[in-house]
């Protein structure tokens, strides 16, 4: 058995799921379960409509009905005229409940977690119904996520009975006679039968747990990039793209924002040794990255670079905490009373100080709890007030392969020292698959940069020339550069990009580097 699941950009208006009916028609072997997302954007649509009500604003209506325009388009351009009346009718009856549950959250202006799951379970329930209808008639099995997942009622991030649910799961398969299933991701229930949802991106982590219930040979994650690649392709242009990543690599790297995957997804299938491939709906033919026990490691020592911004950095320092057990203990739990996630903590062997990073939101709240849980100890003196460093970001290099791998923090560290950016904390755990470093915000796009071409472009050093003035000798150094550049690349490794050129007039840059030979018609219009 094989689980596909399909994220909301490849579902997101009918020229996307015609895609996905042919990857699905493409599949020949063996049984094959589908999960689906929302037609992509449509979970924000329906909260932005929930909030709206909530407030007391009746644009609402209007949010409402946009979305539903938007599954009733889908439905005309996807279907044969004959098919639509049947999933108009689902779409409208869906909507007239939306549009009922809105109108009480609006007179009450109350929204509460279970109703708002309510409210977003529609768009997986209807994006998956109208993909089941584009199949030929009874070729496609509908099935109710919430009738075989349990959780309990943590409503918007409900934690799944991972054995009543398999149990369901297991029971309901084997007596299931058909060949193609088709589940609303994201939705579950809880044992009073009331809908809850798995946490935003959650899809994922329906479909890993239907892979784990039936031993799948392999779990694929159908989205719109061709698997992870090694940092985030907005900040580095040489990205390359991970053809294989350990299970454990993939969480520490989805957990440090690369989005292409749920963090939770990997759990239940690890556990099952179950094979995960990221594939690209729009490229098909692209490999992707497959996610499995043991990766290969390449000639690469890390695996990827992650970033994780919104840092703030909480110092709790003072000599009345050296040698005295218990001062981390009330730290961690002030913070955890007040449901602050810790994201990093660092305690230098002097024992003189404890750092912690967490989200940059919970600045004020942390600062009162700590210092109101220190209060006895700042006003004898023996520790400070709590201290506080905003704008700040961690960068993480990733890699299982680092493990007993002499000098790659002393690489990182170099790399970053060199091109002077400021570490300001470090935290690096026992299992060595994970170095991080506190850095300012402002130097993230840099520090990336710098790491991903240490690690990831070690053939040749890139090299960004600015040249200002370009007259007499200006133009013979270009000229120069332009025909050196071959000699300089081969024979001292360094490849040279004319990124910015100025005369008295005129600027003009280009990150991917500008080209020699029209750039006098290019700076004037720089
Ligand atoms: N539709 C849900 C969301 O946007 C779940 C998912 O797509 O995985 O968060």
């Amino acid at each position: 058995m094989q689980v596909l699941k399909f994220g909301g950009s490849s579902v997101a208006n009918a020229g996307n799921i015609q895609k996905v009916i042919d990857i699905i028609q493409k599949r020949k072997t063996g049984k094959l379960i589908i999960v689906v997302s929302a037609l992509g954007g449509v979970t924000d649509l329906l909260i932005n409509a929930a909030g709206l009500a909530e407030k007391g604003d009746e644009k609402y209506k209007e949010v409402i009905e946009e979305t539903r325009q938007r599954h009733l388009n889908t439905v005309n351009e996807l279907l044969p005229s004959e098919q639509q009346t049947i999933v108009t009718r689902i779409v409208d009856h869906s909507f007239s409940e939306i549009e009922n549950i809105c109108n009480g959250v609006f007179l009450l202006q109350e929204l509460s977690p279970r109703t708002k799951d309510r409210i977003m379970s529609y768009g997986e329930m209807l994006s998956s119904q109208i993909i089941q209808a584009a199949f030929p008639k009874e070729a496609m099995r509908w099935v109710d996520s919430r009738s075989l997942l349990v959780t309990n009622d943590n409503y918007g991030m409900a934690a799944v009975d991972l054995s009543a649910t398999d149990k369901k799961i297991q029971d309901f398969f084997s007596s299931a006679q058909e060949d193609l299933f088709i589940f609303p991701g994201f939705i579950a229930a809880d044992k009073n039968n009331i809908t809850t949802t798995l946490g935003r991106g959650g899809s994922d982590y329906t479909a890993a747990i239907l892979a784990a219930a039936v031993n799948a040979s392999v779990l694929e994650i159908w989205t719109d990039v061709s698997g992870m690649m090694s940092a985030d392709p907005r900040t580095v242009t040489a990205i390359k793209q991970i053809p294989e990543i350990s299970y454990r690599e993939a969480m520490e790297l989805s957990h440090f924002g690369a989005k292409v995957i749920y963090p939770p997804t990997i759990h239940p299938v690890m556990n099952k040794n179950i094979p995960v491939r990221i594939k690209n709906t729009f490229a098909p033919e692209d490999e992707g990255t497959l996610i499995k026990n043991e990766a290969d490691a390449g000639s690469n020592i890390i695996r990827g670079i992650s970033t994780v911004s919104n840092l703030i950095l909480l110092s709790l320092e003072g000599s009345g905490m050296v040698g005295i057990p218990g001062f981390s203990k009330r730290l961690f739990e002030a913070l955890a009373g007040a449901s602050v996630n810790v994201i990093l903590i660092t305690q230098a062997s002097s024992e003189h100080s404890i750092c912690v990073g967490i989200e940059e939101q919970f600045a004020a709240k942390a600062k009162q709890v700590v210092d109101h849980a220190f209060a006895y100890e700042i006003r004898t003196g023996s520790i400070e007030p709590l201290r506080i460093e905003t704008d700040l970001s961690i960068i993480a290099i990733v890699g299982d392969h680092m493990k007993n791998h002499t000098g790659v923090s002393g690489r990182m560290f170099a790399a970053l020292g060199r091109n002077g950016i400021n570490i300001r904390a470090i935290a690096q755990g026992s299992s060595e698959r994970n170095i991080s470093a506190v850095i300012g915000t402002a130097d993230v796009k840099k520090a990336v940069n710098i790491l991903h071409e240490e690690f990831f472009e070690t053939t040749y050093k890139q090299v960004n020339l600015f040249i200002a003035g370009l007259g007499n000798v200006g133009r013979k150094l270009l000229g120069q550069l332009e025909s050196q550049k071959d000699f300089i690349r081969d024979n001292l490794r360094l490849q040279l990009r004319i990124t910015g050129l100025a005369n008295s007039r005129k600027m003009l840059f280009n990150d991917e580097g500008i080209d020699m030979k029209n750039w006098e018609t290019a700076l004037e219009y720089g």
